[in-house]
């Protein structure tokens, strides 16, 4: 792969037209496309090796759990986590800060305690830690986020206390696309031996991850939104706090000897994987990992990168000139910074243009072929904190081009001419 147009034609779904348009498809922030590695992988496992992992001894189920462990050891290679012990199966990014939220506390957190989440947080990052907060008699409070919408740091400064017993932030936020301060939020907080938890659901797409340097102690990801199948996710956990917290959910294939009055669990990391995991999925992480990979390396990569800041150029000019746009989350810092680096912008742009209802917006575009995002993207305190209750969100990929950018900005101010 050469060129962005030889990385389109690796994607089928983007082949397609819609109410005879061709499709312009901006709503990668919700979900990827998938690359026809992937797509040849499930189809593989279903029609062959297609059998529970680690269960039987027979030919079918060893293939299946090659390919699920396989992915494993891709994933860790691409977070550059220690060992495979540190690489939890789940769902997706949900299904991982729940186990955290649920185990961790359980274990760690108790009447009185705090646990900090950033203002900036998707409600995956929110409503776990309330839950669990609620069981354990701890409160959760957040680190305010600036105008500009970057992470209000003096006040997460002051915000830590021995009385907070973990903090857990968004790498990037799924609305005003700035990537955070990973590294100063984490050194500030080991300073005090509290350790963090990243929601990597968009790091992991826009940013190079290497969990070992990133010095969290937890990284959170899905993989549908980098390429894999739908239900894949990964729970990166640092070894001795894995060990220490509790099973989050009991079944097969995550103890080791059982009876009526006493269990014993599997060593890490199936200790945190119980029952039928979705191994087609998780298999489907190795592809689409090897993808992302080819995507930042050599001459492709230049390609990208260009691709990617020519996007959030024009964007930035071309939404600015649109007569009452308001785009959240665009920092005057960011230009000089290099892309996925703290406080650099990615190609995801969240706004809204006065006189015009969001969802309005959405629906005249979908009709030009162009797919939004719009409504609460899941974080209602952040559209609070901003005073709205809903934005249009255009968010990209290394498989958009900039004549999808011109295309949207054309569609949306067509759609603006209609509703004013
Ligand atoms: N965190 C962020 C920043 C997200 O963007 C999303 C999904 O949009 C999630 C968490 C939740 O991801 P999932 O629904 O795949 O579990």
């Amino acid at each position: 792969m050469n060129t962005i147009e030889e990385i389109r034609s690796q994607f089928p779904a983007l082949q397609q037209l819609v109410y005879g348009k061709q499709l312009v498809y901006l709503d990668n922030g919700a979900t990827s496309q998938k690359p026809q590695c992937v797509i040849d992988l499930v189809e593989r496992m279903h029609t062959g090796a297609n059998a529970n992992v680690h269960r039987a001894m027979h030919k079918l189920s060893d293939d299946a759990t090659a390919l699920y462990e396989g992915a494993r050891e891709r994933v860790r290679q691409f977070i550059n986590a220690p060992a495979r012990e540190n690489i939890i199966f789940t769902s997706g990014t949900t299904a991982s800060i729940n186990l955290v939220a649920s185990s961790f506390c359980r274990k760690f957190v108790g009447e009185g305690d705090v646990v900090l989440v950033s203002g900036d947080s998707h409600h995956s990052n929110i409503v776990p830690w309330q839950l669990a907060c609620q069981a354990c008699g701890a409160e959760v409070k957040a680190i305010p986020v600036l105008e500009d919408g970057r992470l209000d740091m003096e006040a997460y400064r002051r915000m830590l206390s021995g009385r907070v017993k973990i903090v857990a932030v968004e790498h990037i936020s799924n609305v005003l696309g700035i990537v955070n301060p990973v590294g100063e939020i984490i050194a500030l907080a080991h300073a005090q031996g509290i350790p963090v938890l990243v929601d990597g659901a968009q790091g992991i797409v826009h940013a190079k991850v290497d969990v070992q340097e990133m010095d969290c102690d937890f990284y959170a990801f899905s993989g549908h939104k980098i390429y894999a199948a739908t239900g894949s996710g990964v729970l990166y956990g640092r070894q001795e706090l894995l060990e220490a917290m509790p099973p989050y959910m009991g079944g097969g294939d995550m103890v080791d000897t059982v009876t009526f009055e006493r269990t014993t669990y599997a060593p890490l990391p199936l200790k945190f994987e119980a029952g039928t995991p979705n191994f087609i999925a998780q298999a489907s992480l190795a592809p689409a990992l090897e993808f992302a990979a080819r995507l930042r390396e050599g001459e492709i990569a230049g390609v990208v990168e260009e691709q990617e800041r020519a996007i959030i150029e024009y964007l930035k000019g071309a939404l600015t000139g649109i007569e009452g746009c308001r785009i959240y989350g665009l920092p005057e810092e960011a230009s000089g910074v290099a892309l996925g680096e703290p406080g650099s912008k990615i190609p995801l742009f969240s706004f809204n243009i006065e006189r015009c209802f969001p969802s309005d917006l959405a629906q005249l575009l979908d009709k030009m072929g162009v797919a939004v995002r719009t409504g609460l993207m899941c974080c209602e305190p952040l559209m609070t904190r901003f005073g709205v209750t809903s934005m249009v969100r255009a968010s990209f990929l290394p498989y958009n081009t900039l004549q999808e950018a011109e295309y949207f900005v054309a569609s949306l101010q067509r759609a603006v001419r209609m509703l004013r």
